[in-house]
């Protein structure tokens, strides 16, 4: 079996993309924030059909997280997730400190608005801000062929598709359907942190959300079914549950040609989010 040795700075994850592209190789990227699960492999293995060299990087970016949220806490595994990644089409692993990405009076932001507006900025408004910075600088550090992002962060996949075109960042961004749990929960590294009630209440969002997809009312009743149903499942809060433009995620209008539904619900301090085409 191959091994994989982290590449820790920027020059070197350079160094090796130059060296692929020497050798006519076209490269992918699979940025990850590591505690990986099905859901990343899936991704390494769909741009392995695009891409003959495969670069996962594994970096929990400090700055997508708010003070109150979990970045002390985020799942590590960093050498399981090399031994995983080992059995996998991934040929090279990028992992830089927090300092080699953000080193001393670092000043510079990236602000997006568009798709970046509403949902998940309602509730984590410092959100995208930090993701934003953290793909671009992917992107310019690596300038892979190919990017892929899993469609899981719906919302997040069309603001990063925004950012590569506003910026002409010349990258092709795919996206990655969502891989499930088999009682449809959508994997995710927090789910680690569920209690084993928490998961079986867990199971239920995506069940939720097939009925909001699926649904012949109205968007505004079907949503107000769908808030109340995960109340009733035993969710604590939630913090959207939408059907929307799945081009824009404003409202659906007469323009509107296909729509998604997405939601985010909280279980204690766990939040899940899943999404879906509607009808
Ligand atoms: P994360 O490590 O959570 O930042 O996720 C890294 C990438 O994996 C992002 O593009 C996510 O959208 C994607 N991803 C996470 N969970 C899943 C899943 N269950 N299915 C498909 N892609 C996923």
């Amino acid at each position: 079996m191959k091994s994989l040795t982290p590449i820790r700075q920027i020059d070197g994850l350079r160094d090796y993309v130059r060296r692929q592209r020497a050798d006519g190789q076209r490269v992918g990227l699979v940025p990850t924030m590591g505690a990986l699960h099905d859901g990343h492999l899936s991704l390494v293995e769909a741009i392995s059909q695009q891409a003959d060299a495969v670069i996962v990087s594994i970096f929990v970016n400090p700055t997508q997280f708010a003070a109150h949220e979990d970045l002390d806490t985020y799942p590590r595994h960093e050498t399981e997730d090399l031994q995983i990644l080992a059995t996998t089409c991934a040929t090279a692993v990028f992992a830089p400190s927090a300092g080699e990405m953000y080193p001393s009076g670092f000043a510079t932001s990236v602000a997006v608005e568009g798709p970046a507006k509403g949902l998940e900025t309602d509730m984590r408004p410092h959100f995208f801000a930090g993701v934003g910075l953290v793909v671009t600088k992917l992107l310019l550090q690596a300038l892979p062929d190919v990017a892929i992002f899993g469609e899981k962060d719906y919302q997040q996949l069309l603001v990063i598709r925004r950012i590569v075109r506003d910026l002409d960042i010349p990258v092709e961004i795919i996206g990655g359907p969502i891989i499930r749990e088999a009682d449809g929960l959508a994997m995710s590294s927090r789910n680690a942190y569920l209690s084993a009630d928490q998961r079986v209440i867990a199971g239920r969002l995506n069940q939720i959300l097939r009925a909001l997809a699926e649904a012949a009312d109205p968007p505004d009743i079907a949503e107000a079914k769908a808030h109340d149903a995960l109340l009733e499942a035993g969710f604590s809060a939630v913090d959207y549950a939408c059907i929307r433009d799945a081009e824009t995620l404003a409202a659906p209008d007469v323009q509107t040609t296909r729509r998604r539904a997405l939601i985010a619900a909280r279980l204690g301090d766990i939040r899940l989010i899943d999404n879906m085409d509607a009808r």
